[in-house]
């Protein structure tokens, strides 16, 4: 049984789709305007593994994840540019892929854009107004916000301590400080679409209640994005969906904490990021995507090029794990079971559990990360090349079922032992040529690596340790 924090109730709940073996998932997407940094990275990445752990459950995922492509921030970028919004959009729709599929992240079963649901959008707003949820006002649409019983629901704030928080710009004429843009009067330099009340564009949180609600239907299954998404963007999709449709608008709301920097929320108005294109110029991918799942989502994590480094160490001991089994499976022939080994199995597929019971409670990625450590462990102890073929072949299976699930330790790494073979050769023909520095020197890089060399009368032989 797997259980999700709601954020809605703030309890952990058994997770049960509305149709059985189907999920229907949306995240938050980017605004397109830049690249995106490590701390959009960890949300998004956490996502996916919750999608694709879900999928490892048995469960058919469609996952929606939108591009908001229609911005201040879009429009700014552009007119500095001297191009079109769209330009910059599909400029860095582009860039999010490249980073996207670096680290690791599935592709999306749809990737919507407010530009591609302008139509379907008026229509939501036309049926709010009519709805009397949302009125006109010099061109621009509000949502009235005092009409919605329950707004604040998802934040837990009441609408008289949302509306003491709250104030009215000068420019704006709304009734209350808490009622929210849903159609902007076009400004000079800005792309405007024509509608019954202006020739404008969207507000930011219309685009989500109307895709989701296009895409996956009037109730989805689980809703996601970063934790800041919670209030005002997720509370406002409640009250427009709701109130739209009468039914709840998801099942489950999850929300990722943040990433931070020196304990404080990374964010491009703080300016102080890391783009994901920069930090993977130093550090591989699946680093980055090691570094991301090794909290818990629900819990803030710190950027830091020491942990970084404690990331890059870690996922370097598992490839290491994986290399050795392969080493060893190279000059086996086929071989059964032993006596004996069924126990060495059943206490690796012990981790198997741990890692189950892990990412069902709440998608604990940092013990399952653990359980797979101990897995690790375990076969570096019980299996060598003693071991029968076939159970090695089970346990290389197990570690890459349950890295896998993770979406880790998938790189083709370049063949290792031939490398190893090769610096061998190397330190033969060095000492043939009394080169002994060199050939120590091979020896001792070797060492570094955890290859350790034994000179045998049937010639040189090495293992790792
Ligand atoms: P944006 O492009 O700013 O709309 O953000 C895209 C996604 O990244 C949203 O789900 C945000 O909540 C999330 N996000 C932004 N900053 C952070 C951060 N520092 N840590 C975790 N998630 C974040
Ligand atoms: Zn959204």
């Amino acid at each position: 049984m797997m259980k999700l924090f709601n954020t809605l109730t703030r309890q952990k709940e058994e997770f049960v789709p509305i149709t059985p073996g189907e999920v229907k998932m949306y995240v938050c997407g980017p605004t397109v305007y830049n690249y995106f940094h490590i701390g959009n990275a960890r949300t998004f990445t956490v996502f996916d593994a919750m999608r694709r752990y879900l999928e490892y459950r048995g469960f058919n995922v469609t996952y929606v994840q939108n591009f908001t492509d229609v911005d201040d921030k879009i429009i700014k970028k552009a007119n500095e540019e001297g191009v079109t919004s769209k330009d910059i959009s599909e400029r860095y729709i582009e860039e999010y892929f490249k980073d996207a599929d670096a680290i690791g992240i599935k592709r999306a079963t749809m990737y919507p854009k407010v530009t591609e649901n302008i139509n379907e959008i008026i229509d939501f707003i036309k049926k709010l107004i009519d709805k009397g949820y949302a009125y006109e006002a010099l061109g621009d649409v509000y949502y009235n916000t005092n009409k919605f019983n329950e707004y604040g629901k998802l934040s837990k704030q009441s609408i008289e301590e949302l509306e003491a928080g709250a104030r009215i710009d000068v420019n704006e004429a709304k009734k209350s400080p808490t009622d929210f843009v849903l159609w902007k009067k076009q400004k000079p330099g800005e792309p405007g679409w024509d509608s019954p009340w202006s020739k404008g564009r969207p507000g930011w949180h219309i685009e989500c209640s109307v895709m989701a609600t296009k895409y996956l239907g009037e109730t989805i299954d689980i809703h996601a994005g970063g934790q800041d998404l919670t209030f005002p963007h997720h509370e406002n999709e409640i009250a427009q969906s709701e109130a739209f449709t009468g039914k709840p608008l998801s099942r489950y709301w999850t929300h990722a904490a943040f990433l931070n920097i020196n304990n404080e929320k990374m964010s491009k108005s703080k300016n102080n990021f890391f783009n994901v294109r920069d930090i993977l110029a130093e550090f591989d991918s699946e680093v980055v995507r090691f570094f991301l799942l090794s909290a818990h989502y629900r819990s803030p994590i710190n950027f830091g090029r020491e942990l970084m480094q404690q990331a890059k160490n870690a996922l370097d001991r598992l490839y290491n794990s994986k290399e050795n089994l392969e080493h060893l499976l190279k000059n086996k022939d086929k071989e059964a079971m032993k006596h004996g080994e069924e126990e060495v199995l059943q206490s690796l597929l012990s981790h198997k559990d741990k890692f189950i019971t892990a990412m069902d409670d709440d998608l604990n990625t940092a013990d399952a990360i653990a359980a797979i450590f101990e897995l690790v462990k375990d076969i570096n102890t019980n299996i060598d090349v003693e071991a029968s073929k076939e159970l090695i072949e089970k346990s290389l299976e197990l570690f890459k079922e349950l890295t896998a699930v993770l979406g880790l330790v998938n790189k083709k790494q370049e063949n290792l032992d031939d490398k190893i073979e090769m610096l061998i050769e190397k330190r033969q023909k060095a000492r043939k040529e009394r080169d002994f520095a060199l050939a120590d020197k091979i020896r001792d890089d070797l060492k570094a690596q955890g290859i350790v060399l034994e000179d045998t009368p049937q010639g040189v032989k090495w293992k790792r340790i």
